[in-house]
């Protein structure tokens, strides 16, 4: 079998293996331009939120090859919500099967990206290399545009930047156009140019294959996995409820056939409101 993947950043590294392992599932790369469904550099905004974006995105795939099957990733980047200092990363990568009516999205998530950006006036060269190197030039790429855009002109957003003669150019260019002087560079978040991101996306993959890899018991269909959890694992000592989650709650991508796997062992009184308020 055969299905379309719609990437223009070399992703079928990372989704291709699993997928055909699991699956015996093969990709052809579809080549429509994803950009139109938003960019990290922000000059198109993402029409909506990641995990619809990103079916949206492998029907263009499908659209363009002819295949009833598409896949797709889609990452984000944003405050951790427990963590608000820490960014996390969130890959999707989906898989629809219009042969059997399946819409399937998994996640994975790091919060080891090298998502980051520093505004420069270009003076301080020790600060943008010591920059540039926290991001992992020259496997990992950085992106430079003004700071404050000139006003009524289009200053193109440099991408792909690896080598500091290039950085050093790029920099000087947009100082000179910016407003205010100064240059954004920011890591190049692109599959292609970021190996850390890749890795993630790989994991997104490696999940999405493992869950398509279990039937639904009920009707059949590829996909069964983790669909959320249950609150209220009972504390050991006392039995009181903890915000632990006191099982996963197993469904089916198609039907509504639920069933719940009980957590192996009672919750550790540290994490009891009574044991330990
Ligand atoms: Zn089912
Ligand atoms: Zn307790």
């Amino acid at each position: 079998m055969v299905g379309s993947l719609a990437t223009r950043h070399g992703k079928r590294v990372a989704i291709g293996p699993p997928l055909r392992r699991r699956l015996g599932l093969r990709l052809r790369v579809a080549d429509v331009d994803t950009d139109v469904l938003g960019t990290f550099t922000g000059e198109v905004p993402r029409p909506g939120p990641a995990d619809e974006v990103v079916v949206t995105k492998a029907r263009l795939g499908m659209a363009e090859t002819g295949c009833p099957v598409g896949v797709a990733s889609e990452g984000s980047f944003g405050p951790h919500p427990a963590l608000p200092w820490c960014t996390l990363q969130v890959e999707h990568v989906v898989l629809v099967d219009d042969r059997i009516g399946l819409v399937l999205v998994e996640r994975a998530t790091s919060t080891a990206s090298n998502h980051g950006e520093l505004v420069t006036d270009g003076v301080d060269r020790d600060a943008l290399l010591r920059f540039a190197r926290e991001v992992g030039l020259p496997g990992h790429a950085v992106t430079v545009r003004p700071a404050v855009p000139p006003a009524g002109a289009a200053y193109p957003v440099v991408k792909g930047i690896v080598r500091v003669p290039a950085l050093l150019a790029a920099v000087a260019g947009a100082v000179g156009a910016s407003a205010d002087g100064r240059a954004r560079v920011a890591a190049d978040l692109r599959a292609h140019h970021n190996p850390r991101r890749m890795a993630v996306i790989a994991q997104a993959a490696a999940r999405l294959a493992g869950r398509l890899a279990t039937p639904c018991p009920a009707c059949g269909t590829p996909g069964f996995g983790v669909v959320g959890t249950e609150p209220g694992l009972p504390c050991a000592d006392c039995r009181t409820p903890t915000e632990l989650p006191a099982g996963r709650i197993l469904g089916c991508a198609r039907c509504p056939h639920r069933s719940t796997r009980s957590a192996e062992a009672p919750a550790d009184p540290r994490w009891c409101p009574r044991c330990n308020p």
